[in-house]
């Protein structure tokens, strides 16, 4: 993301209370949650109330929207909650359980951006009681924010920057997974899969010479509304 936390795994999580009060406005829908808060090793975190399959939308993550420009002037990173969604665009904290996502760097959920808007999807199947995490990297495009982590993942980078910084094949890996928002893929001087899909469908009239020239389509992980 920037990521929620904007501090280290520990400090950040350990944050009960964001930086700012939550815009009114930004509050998520009535109705219950599948998900609620909970205290985890590292302060709190975002449970699975119920099962979910892959690829099922998780919840959004909601807030007040920034700029960059306005993310900068407030960024404090010991305390500040702030989620990177968009090249300049950036959502603030808020009071519901989406702001208590924890990263891990093997995740079991992942960031999608549609319309503008961003929401957590299961990429494996999910069972209640499960901790939510995704990897904050595939939301940093911004150069002002790292954290150190301890998520335990065997995995584990140690350090958390930019989607630009991760090894060719996790970004790769991301890409193909769905998981890696347009603006973090053209972050990493990488294509956008969009346009390559778009290419590929374009190159099906050329002649067959051309054709075998083509780029590989890249898959996108097909995302079902859990409601
Ligand atoms: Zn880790």
């Amino acid at each position: 993301m920037i990521s929620k936390p904007t501090a280290s795994l520990v400090e950040a999580t350990n944050e009960t209370i964001p930086c700012e009060k939550a815009d009114a406005a930004a509050e998520p829908p009535s109705g219950e949650t599948p998900v609620e808060i909970r205290p985890t090793r590292f302060g709190k975190g975002a449970f699975a109330k119920k099962p979910f399959k892959a690829g099922v939308r998780i919840l959004q993550f909601h807030g007040r929207l920034y700029s960059k420009q306005e993310y900068l002037s407030k960024l404090d990173p010991v305390k500040c909650h702030f989620m990177q969604i968009g090249e300049d665009t950036f959502l603030g904290p808020s009071t519901s359980a989406d702001n208590f996502v924890n990263h891990c760097c093997e995740p079991n959920a992942g960031l999608v951006i549609e319309k503008g808007k961003a929401y957590l999807i299961a990429v494996r199947d999910i069972y209640p009681e499960e901790e939510l995490t995704f990897d904050y990297s595939t939301s940093m495009a911004e150069d002002h924010w790292e954290m150190d982590c301890a998520c335990g993942a065997s995995s584990c980078r140690g350090h958390i920057r930019d989607f630009k910084y991760l090894e060719p094949a996790l970004q790769e890996k991301y890409i193909e997974m769905g998981i890696a928002p347009d603006f973090v893929i053209r972050s990493a001087g990488l294509k956008n899969p969009r346009d390559l899909f778009y290419a590929a469908a374009a190159n099906q009239s050329l002649p067959p010479k051309r054709k075998r020239r083509a780029k590989t389509v890249v898959p996108l992980i097909h995302v079902a509304p859990a409601y």
